[in-house]
């Protein structure tokens, strides 16, 4: 059970570079909560997954748009991941999403911007009973009236040997360089692109992880939730 009296309806966002942390801040502070964590990036990981299901070219944006409403009409979205509906069941996909070409994907249709208008009342809707939500346009775009917001980030070099080290820790091969490279594009896709580009809200806390443990850095969001008065100790 939570520690904490959690004020209804609180929104926090947690924005960030891919490997800045945010995805295990998220986590650990929705449970420390008792929130629901929504994943974001899932949402466009799922919709290049199922281009590449249907054998649609990210190169070609009116067929990726042309799927598109199929593609989110068929699937549901819950803080556990990404499920499709099929006749009797819903099948969880999640683990298929999850892979770095699955996020290199994610990253061109996320600079679609039908793709993300597409996506956002899907996102609304879902967060409107209270999460913590991660992304990279959450304070700017998707819940820019969230009562809290942070921005999360690490120096490139960092992320690259966290996400490094997670592959390792999986038993997959992993190559620190190639990884490196791969960051470095996925950050230049996210900064650069024209719509909901990632950056921080003027409101959002900026915390550099790179030399902090994640216990402190949650200590850190807590904290300022607690001075904010938006969640209190039992
Ligand atoms: O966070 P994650 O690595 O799962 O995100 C995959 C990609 O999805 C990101 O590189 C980014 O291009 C896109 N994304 C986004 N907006 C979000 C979440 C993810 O553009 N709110």
């Amino acid at each position: 059970m939570s520690r904490w009296l959690v004020n209804q309806g609180l929104q926090i966002a947690i924005d960030g570079p891919s490997g800045s942390g945010k995805g295990t801040i998220a986590a650990l502070i929705g449970e420390e909560l008792a929130l629901p964590v929504l994943d974001t990036g899932l949402l466009y990981r799922y919709v290049g997954w199922r281009a590449e299901e249907e054998s649609v070219s990210l190169d070609d944006e009116n067929a990726v748009l042309s799927m598109l409403d199929a593609a989110i009409t068929s699937m549901v979205w819950k803080a556990e991941g990404i499920f499709l509906k099929e006749a009797d069941a819903e099948k969880d996909c999640t683990s298929r999403l999850r892979d770095e070409n699955a996020g290199a994907r994610a990253s061109k249709v996320a600079a679609m911007p039908q793709v993300r208008t597409a996506l956002l009342d899907v996102q609304r809707d879902i967060a409107k009973l209270g999460c913590v939500m991660d992304g990279r346009d959450i304070g700017t775009v998707v819940l820019p009236d969230a009562q809290a917001k942070f921005y999360l980030t690490a120096s490139q070099r960092e992320r690259a040997r966290r996400r490094w080290s997670q592959l390792k820790a999986k038993g997959e091969d992993a190559d620190l360089e190639r990884i490196a490279a791969e960051l470095r594009a996925r950050d230049e896709r996210d900064t650069d692109r024209d719509c909901a580009p990632l950056e921080k809200a003027m409101d959002a806390i900026h915390i550099d992880s790179t030399t902090m443990a994640m216990d402190d850095v949650v200590d850190r969001i807590l904290n300022v939730l607690e001075r904010r008065k938006l969640i209190n100790k039992k």
